[in-house]
């Protein structure tokens, strides 16, 4: 039986907004579909296993949090997360957990932690704060449906670099920066959003995009697909009432 293995970064600290209900879709899709899927918490200190993880999540998690994990990120996560991601696992981060992928996060008291450097953005702390329900077109991704839906609460402004594809465009909502219309990034198996939500359960094609980059390396080209009738309908009509709102 194929093993898939998702490593939860900073579970007790970087998990607001219902983050957790990400590690429930990858893990119980995975068995539903016949893996053998566990989660591996990969708190502070843990610095070991990190090879055998399939996705890594980083959850979202307020300037207090950030700056709590942010030591030991630097310190003993950085050099094993990396080499996994060149190794061919894949990594989602939300919100706190995405704007510590970048060169820097800036808060709004102007303390700025340099993050990770695994990616070409950097973010800084707005006056206000992009809180409300945000609807993504992810056309550029080649996912059915072509749209992304969740909830955003931010104060951080984040911007891509020239190379970096943003992960979608802005239907509804601010998105990365509320100025040039971007949300996330897509950079290889690396996916970085601003959509809490959580995200997952209400967008199952992009959980399956991701475990499906994730387990190429295990010589797995394709997924078993899943009824997932109830969970787009849902999605749909959440999207369609957004977008309503708006015209
Ligand atoms: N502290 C960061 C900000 O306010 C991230 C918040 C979050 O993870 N929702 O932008």
């Amino acid at each position: 039986m194929t093993t898939f293995t998702v490593g939860w970064l900073y579970p007790d600290l970087m998990n607001i907004y219902g983050d957790r209900g990400n590690i429930l879709t990858l893990v119980e899709r995975a068995r539903w579909r016949g893996f053998s899927a566990n989660v591996m918490e990969l708190g502070k200190g843990v610095h070991h296993g990190l090879e055998d993880v399939d996705v890594f999540f980083f959850g979202g998690g307020q300037d207090r949090e950030q700056a709590l994990v942010y030591d030991d990120l630097l310190e003993l996560k950085a050099e094993p997360l990396t080499r996994a991601l060149a190794g061919g696992a894949a990594l989602l981060a939300v919100c706190g957990g995405y704007q510590l992928l970048g060169h820097y996060y800036q808060t709004a008291q102007g303390e700025r932690f340099p993050g990770l450097g695994l990616l070409d953005l950097h973010t800084e702390a707005g006056a206000r704060r992009c809180i409300g329900n945000v609807v993504v077109d992810v056309s550029g991704l080649g996912l059915e449906p072509s749209t992304l839906i969740g909830f955003e609460n931010h104060s951080g402004r984040t911007f891509l670099g020239p190379q970096l594809t943003p992960l979608g465009r802005v239907m509804a909502g601010s998105g990365n920066n509320g100025e040039d219309g971007t949300e996330g990034v897509a950079a290889g198996n690396i996916f970085g959003t601003y959509l809490h939500g959580s995200l997952l359960p209400k967008n199952p094609h992009l959980a399956d995009h991701i475990t499906t980059a994730a387990l190429q390396r295990r010589g797995v080209r394709s997924l078993p697909v899943l009824d997932d009738a109830l969970e787009l309908e849902a999605h749909r009509r959440v999207r369609d009432r957004e977008l309503a709102g708006r015209r």
